[in-house]
């Protein structure tokens, strides 16, 4: 991998496209609950032991990327949207809204600051990073 001497974010080549921007993860939590930051920590902790994995941060979301992004995440002011990739429409209680979009499906799911995350959650994140 390449890593973009300007923002330090990991490339998987020189001249991949991306926001060139330097963000510092916890910025984005900055003025939001901070049961947010733990949820986002659980999160972090487990997708990043799985291989091949490149985290990096916009100005209002995190991106995770495996060959393709898999997994974005954005703090809101009470709630994080927890948005990945699938391929079949999912009919579950827990997903939001399932859109297609490109041959596969848009997913979001939205944790709750006093709320935690769930294995199902973990389980639909770990098929949108196979899939992508
Ligand atoms: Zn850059």
């Amino acid at each position: 991998m390449e890593i973009c001497p300007k923002c330090e974010r990991e490339l998987k080549s020189a001249n991949q496209w991306h926001n060139c921007v330097k963000v510092d993860i916890g910025d984005l939590f900055k003025n939001k609950s901070k049961e947010l930051e733990y949820l986002f920590d659980q999160l972090l902790l487990e997708v990043t032991e799985w291989d091949d994995v490149a985290v990096s941060a916009t100005q209002n979301c995190i991106v995770f990327v495996h060959n393709q992004t898999f997994l974005i995440i954005r703090p809101m002011r009470s709630q994080l949207d927890i948005k990945f990739y699938s391929a079949v429409k999912l009919n579950d209680p827990l997903v939001l809204k399932s859109i297609a979009y490109s041959g596969r499906y848009e997913n979001h799911i939205r944790v709750t600051a006093d709320g935690h995350i769930t294995p199902a959650v973990f389980m639909y994140i770990k098929q949108s990073y196979k899939l992508l």
